[in-house]
Parts: C-alpha cells; structure tokens; sequence
C-alpha cells in the first residue's frame, strides 16, 4: 500500500487535516463558502455551529464521501480522493449516529471491523480490551448490540474508529447520548489520544461547555462560513473579555443579534 506523503515541499510536517476555500451548493442551498481552518498532530480542534451551519457537510467532504465545488482538502499532505485506501487507514470516523450490527455482540462486530483493517489476534485482543476498560464496557461487550444503550453504542463506534490506530480522529457529536461519568471518560480518552499519541481530532458539538473542556481551538461555522476561530484564549482577548465564558466572548466578537442565535443555538 502506497504511504501517504508526511512532509510538505519545505520538509516542515503537513498538518493532519486542512481545509482550504471549500464550498460546497446543494442546488440553490449554498452549504459552504470559503471555508478553511487546519488540524495538527496532537490538537483537538471542534467544528460549533448551529443546525445547518454546514458541520456535516463539511466533515462529509473531509471524508470524501462528497466532493467540494471549489477549494482543497488535504489530509496529512495528500488531497482527499487521490489514494483512498492510504487516507482511511489514518482517519477513525464516528458518525452522530452510527448504524452498528444489531444481530452481532459488541465483540464479534469489533472483530469484524479488526478483520477489515487486517489486525491479527494478539493486537487486536490487546488494543480492543484496553478501550473495553478504558470506556468501563468491559463485561458487556459478549451482549447482542440490539440490547445496548445509546451510550454503549456511542462507546462502540468509537472504538470500532480507534482499533486500527489513526492519525486523524473524526467526530460528529460524539458525547451525544454519554451519561457524565461516560462523557467524562471519553473525554479523557480523547485528550489522552491527543496528547499522548500526538491523534489529531476534529469534533462537531453543540455544546459550549464539552468544546471549552476539550478544545484547543474551535472553529466556530454559521450559514456556511467560518464566523470565528483560534484558541479560548484569542478568542477572549479579542473581545476584549478575559475571564469571561464563550457565551459572552461570542457575543462580544460579533456585537450583533445574529451571533445571539448561534450562541442560543449552540446552547440547544
Ligand atoms: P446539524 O447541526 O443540523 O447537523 P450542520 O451544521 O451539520 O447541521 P449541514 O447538514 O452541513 O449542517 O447543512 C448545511 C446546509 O446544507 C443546510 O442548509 C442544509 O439544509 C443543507 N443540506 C445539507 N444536506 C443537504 C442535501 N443533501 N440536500 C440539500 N440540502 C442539504
């Protein structure tokens, strides 16, 4: 399998993820304009936005599975589409509901997706057991999948996206459907991820306070354009508002009604 490139022309490490002038219409519906942010080895980056500001679209095109009208996506150098294969092998993908195998136990669907990936035995018992623990559903995983909560399932798919080790980590609202103590756990999974093993991660959420206890940076979209980004802290200092919670920076950034919605929106 052809390795995907790692350096960019200057030698410098291409970030995992960027994401340059993308738009992308639905017939009339112009779900994105101009759209561009990056994601780097070993941050977590989350996507806010209200319903319909163009998060699904715009992680739908990352993935490939729609192509932008203008603009480039690049995934650790190499634009999307042009070696399939290589890409999946880097990115995990939970998608905000994922649709598992009702009629297989947690762990004959995740020896399934260790088939797909090519995991011998040993690794796969390895790294699977350790997420089990980790995200405390060891001792449910020989269960049928039709009697698991919504949380279990979250907890599956996300590892079903983790055995084979990626580089880039995909999220469409993955807290959904944690009870705290699981979202807390997952969270710390997703830090250690990061922090640990240098996994890039981009998350869409519409929760301020899970993208302030996560994030590094957010990148904030609305009507298809990205409103704001940067870190809490640039964010804040732009406002002028240090101290102050992303609600109030929010506001404060735009100074308009129209930010008001997204951040009531956000808070939905
Ligand atoms: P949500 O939080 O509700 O999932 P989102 O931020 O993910 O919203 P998108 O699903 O990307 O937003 O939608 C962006 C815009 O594109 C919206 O106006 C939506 O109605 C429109 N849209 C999305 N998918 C399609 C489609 N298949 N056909 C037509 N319009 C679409």
């Amino acid at each position: 399998m052809a390795a995907l490139p790692s350096g960019g022309p200057s030698g410098a490490p291409s970030p995992a993820l960027e994401v340059v002038d993308v738009s992308k219409s639905y017939g009339t519906v112009r779900a994105l304009q101009g759209v561009r942010f990056s994601v780097g080895a070993g941050e977590i980056v989350g996507l806010l936005g209200p319903n319909g500001a163009g998060k699904s679209t715009t992680m739908k095109a990352i993935l490939g599975l729609l192509r932008p009208d203008a603009g480039s996506i690049r995934l650790f150098g190499a634009e999307v589409g042009t070696n399939p294969v290589a890409t999946k092998r880097q990115i995990g993908y939970v998608p905000e509901s994922p649709s598992l195998y009702e009629f297989l136990t947690g762990t004959e669907y995740l020896d399934f997706i260790a088939d797909m990936y090519g995991l011998d035995r040993a690794t796969r018992r390895e790294r699977i057991g350790q997420f089990l623990t980790g995200l405390e559903l060891a001792g449910h995983e020989d269960a049928l999948i039709s009697g698991y909560s919504q949380g279990m399932r979250q907890k599956v798919a996300l590892i079903a996206a983790l055995a084979h080790r990626p580089r880039l980590l995909i999220l469409d609202e993955p807290l959904n459907g944690l009870d705290p103590r699981s979202a807390r756990v997952t969270k710390d999974l997703l830090r250690n991820l990061a922090s640990r093993d240098g996994v890039a991660i981009l998350f869409s959420t519409h929760v301020l306070e899970i993208a302030q206890a996560i994030c590094d940076r957010v990148v904030i979209l609305d009507h298809g354009t990205v409103l704001a980004s940067g870190t809490f802290e640039s964010l804040r200092a732009r406002a002028g508002l240090a101290g102050s919670g992303l609600e109030e920076v929010f506001l404060a950034l735009t100074g308009s009604g129209d930010l008001g919605d997204v951040v009531a929106a956000l808070e939905r």
